[in-house]
This record gives C-alpha cells, structure tokens and sequence, in this order.
C-alpha cells in the first residue's frame, strides 16, 4: 500500500519505510554511547526512539531540561514514547497531561499519547475498560499540546479488524499519525499482527497519516511491514541479544550465542573489522556496546536493502535470496502479501 515517502520535523525528515532503534538513558552501556566511546545507535539511524520511562529520573535530567536534543552531536529526529508499557509493567499510572508536557520539555520531534497497553488474558471488561482509557488520553493530550512542533501520534489497541475500526472511529481525527501498541505479548502470531496492522494502516491511509509500530521488528516483520507500506517501525532486538551476547548471524539473521561458536561474526560491518573476540565478551559496557553496535548494522542493512529494492521494483527477489538463510522472512511475507490481496483497501 502507499506510503507517505518522508516524515518531516523540525531536526529533519526521516525517509521511509524507516526502523528507529530504541534508546534508552538508563544503564552503563548508554553512557559508553552518549560519550562516544563505541559510535552511538543515532549515528546510525535516520531517527530512534526514546522510551520516556527509561529517560526519566536518570543522571541527565539535567542536561535535558532544554530538550534531549542536547545530549547528542548532531540533531536528527527522535521519537519519545508515552512509557504505558514500562508503567504497566511497573504498576504505575501517570497522568497523561504530565507525560505531555514530560514530553514537550524534552523537545521530542514525535510523541506518543499516554496508553494503557493490554496483557494477555484480561477480561473482556477489563479490556474494553482499557481501550476506552487509551482513546480517552489520546484525544485529551491532542487538545491539550501546547508545542506546535511536536508531532502527536495517538496510541491504537485492539485485537481485532473491527476492534480496531471501532478504536479508530472514537480517535479525533486530527493526530499527526498513528501507533500500534499492546503488541509485544503476542508478537510470535504473526497472522494476528498482520490482520491488525493492515487494518490500521487502512484507516491512517485514508486520514493520509503515517502509522509507526511498536516492539515487535524482528527480521520477517521488517520485510513484511515495509512492504505493507508501515512508514516507521521500531526495534530493540539489537540490544537485548547484547545482553544476552548474542550476535545477529550477517547471513541467517538469527541470533546466536557468542559462547557457543567461540567466535566473532564473519561480518564486514565497521565493528567487526576492527575488533576481536576479547573486544566482545567481558564484563562491561564496552564489549557489550561493541555487540550492539554489530547487531544494529545488520538490521540497518537490512533496511536499507529493503528501502533500495523496492525502489527498484525487486522486492519479492530480495526476498527470496533472503528466504535461502531464513524461510520465517518468506512466509510471514507470503501471508501478507495474500492477506493484502484478498482484503483490498476498500
Ligand atoms: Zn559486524
């Protein structure tokens, strides 16, 4: 489906089908990159995404009282969540005018409104319960912004075509974009996701806004959701598999467990040319950075492949020399790709 080709912001545009790695100010490894001691995730991306509950109550508060924008050597957009998953997680609840403002002291370039994301297994009163909520928020903080040039994407819930019709109809029709949540629990349904996400994208289409998803880009959604036309996506699989030292294999795109093969990626990604496998393990943040950094380039390249080639109108031979090392890209591919056909737009 058609995509709206460039997203614009004040700190410039960012090109789509685009992925923003998520950021965090939070942990040791983020001060190795905020420092720039191994080159920093927003080097290498157009965009990424700051997750407001993991930029809180940190060491930089403050340096980001005039926008977070400052922590950085050059100025490219960044997306801010609303935190309503960490907050669930956490048990708590914000005010959604609060996390607004949070929001617009830090100068974000796009904002999500506050939402109340859904586990799995709530009760079907419950559940409504919760959706009526995150609609709620989402029109007060569009009536409530106060910074012209923040971009205001409402939160989307549902789990169903006509969930999500109904969660569109009550939106106020005004909101820079779109952003699915509530995801992240059922990310391994992949038929479910696509069903959703192709729903939504239909009603951001018609109010001609761009649609951005939540935490569930690994590899096979990547091809699929750029090819459904989803203008942004984001990822932290880059950083979790350096938590756990694993690196993203160049060519099967899977995780493997550096332990295990005694051995470095054979990559020729900037990171790997330069380091050796000492500069991997180890205890602290630098090795751990250093891995990161490795995952990202392969999902970055990805992208890009993924940006050139349907440009070039040879997006199913992308996938299918891809498909050789990693049948998931393929099939989760195919059935959107057949989904699509058989639910045409209108
Ligand atoms: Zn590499």
């Amino acid at each position: 489906m058609d995509i709206i080709s460039k997203i614009k912001t004040t700190n410039g545009s960012i090109k789509t089908p685009a992925l923003l790695p998520v950021c965090a100010l939070t942990y040791g490894v983020w001060d190795v990159f905020i420092e720039e001691k191994v080159i920093p995730p927003w080097k290498l991306s157009e965009s990424t995404l700051f997750s407001l509950e993991y930029v809180r109550n940190t060491k930089y508060e403050e340096n980001i009282r005039e926008g977070i924008h400052k922590l950085f050597s050059e100025k490219k957009p960044i997306f801010v969540d609303s935190g309503g998953f960490q907050s669930m997680k956490k048990g708590i609840e914000r005010d959604p005018i609060e996390v607004l403002r949070f929001q617009e002291k830090l100068k974000a370039d796009i904002a999500a409104t506050f939402d109340y994301p859904v586990p799995l297994n709530v009760e079907i009163s419950e559940y409504t319960k919760m959706l009526e909520k995150s609609i709620n928020c989402a029109n007060l903080s569009l009536e409530n912004k106060m910074r012209k040039e923040m971009l205001l994407y409402a939160c989307v819930h549902g789990f169903s075509e006509k969930e999500i019709d109904w969660y569109f109809s009550k939106l106020n029709k005004h909101f820079d974009g779109y952003a699915i949540g509530s995801l992240v629990p059922r990310k391994n349904d992949y038929k479910t996701l696509i069903e959703i996400i192709y729903r939504a994208k239909i009603h951001a289409h018609e109010l001609e806004k761009p649609l951005h998803i939540f935490g569930v880009t690994g590899f096979p959604m990547l091809y699929a959701l750029s090819y459904m036309g989803v203008e942004t996506m984001d990822s932290w699989t880059y950083l979790v598999a350096s938590i756990f030292k694993e690196y993203i294999h160049p060519e099967t795109l899977k995780r493997v467990k550096m332990r295990m093969t005694g051995k470095i990626p054979e990559c020729d990604c900037f990171i790997c040319k330069k380091f050796k496998m000492e500069d991997f393990l180890g205890a602290t943040s630098v090795p751990q950075a250093h891995l990161a950094i490795h995952n990202l380039n392969i999902f970055m390249r990805e992208m890009k492949l993924i940006q050139e080639h349907i440009r070039e109108n040879s997006f199913e031979e992308l996938v299918e020399q891809k498909s050789k090392h990693n049948k998931r890209i393929k099939i989760v591919y195919e059935y959107a790709k057949e989904f699509m056909r058989n639910n045409p737009k209108n």
